[in-house]
């Protein structure tokens, strides 16, 4: 990806360059899915490579108190490997911290920036680690912990000791964003992806998804859902469906 490729979109409106490799870095199994899924289908079915990093285990993701958790985890792990093959996601990693308790340390910065350093993307996407009234502590603390680590992986005297050539992204998109800035279209393909990368998740068919899993009828309203949230995303920008971003440039 030639260098200031992306620094020439001004209009929001204006889909991305598609890049060669993305990152897309999340708190938790399905997070990718509901923030960007079709941004990543459109482009991995234009030949970019995808990564998803999942930073935590998705060990509280039910409302059943007696649930079996480690169960609960490999489930997830399943479903997020059937909804990354649907996006067109070559690999995953799993940080493996625990659910709800993730913080913001050195130690897991240090190690964000060795797999951005790694896969080395042209555009990483993650949480708005800024959104206001954003309440979940491991949106809030995986945006931060993303933001941090591109700065220390395009920094050459950050983390010596790991000898890898520093990298620096061109792009980072926040999904959920706050204040978006940036549109990228949704096509009918892409939303079909979507919905079916999302209805993947069917552990979390009761928690996020008002029981999509139950019944065709519930299934149908979620889509509905889904189509209006992209279409009043898309509102603020005068287009029809799609998935909208805060745009850095890091
Ligand atoms: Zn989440």
């Amino acid at each position: 990806m030639p260098p200031g490729l992306y620094d020439q979109i001004t209009d929001p409106r204006s889909p991305l360059p598609i890049p060669g490799r993305v990152m897309a870095i999340a708190a938790h199994p399905d997070d990718v899915e509901f923030g960007a899924g079709a941004t990543i289908f459109n482009w991995t079915s234009n030949g970019a490579e995808a990564t998803i990093v999942v930073v935590t285990d998705g060990s509280k993701g039910s409302w059943n108190p007696g649930v079996d958790c480690s169960g609960l985890v490999d489930q997830r792990k399943r479903e997020q490997r059937r909804a990354a093959t649907i996006l067109g996601a070559t690999s995953i990693e799993w940080l493996d911290q625990i659910d709800g308790e993730l913080q913001h340390t050195p130690e897991l910065r240090r190690e964000i920036a060795r797999l951005i350093r790694i896969h080395r993307p042209d555009v990483v996407l993650t949480h708005d680690p800024w959104q206001r009234y954003q309440l979940h502590p491991d949106h809030r603390a995986t945006g931060l912990l993303t933001v941090d680590a591109v700065v220390a992986a395009r920094e050459p005297l950050f983390y010596l000791d790991l000898g890898l050539e520093p990298h620096r992204p061109s792009t980072v998109l926040f999904w959920s964003a706050d204040e978006p800035d940036h549109a990228e279209p949704v096509s009918a393909r892409a939303f079909d992806a979507k919905v079916e990368a999302l209805l993947c998740h069917a552990s979390q068919s009761e928690t996020t998804m008002g029981s999509a899993a139950t019944s065709d009828d519930a299934r149908d309203r979620f889509i509905e859902r889904v189509d209006d949230w992209l279409r009043s995303s898309a509102s603020r920008f005068d287009t029809d469906r799609a998935e909208t971003f805060k745009r850095i440039i890091p």
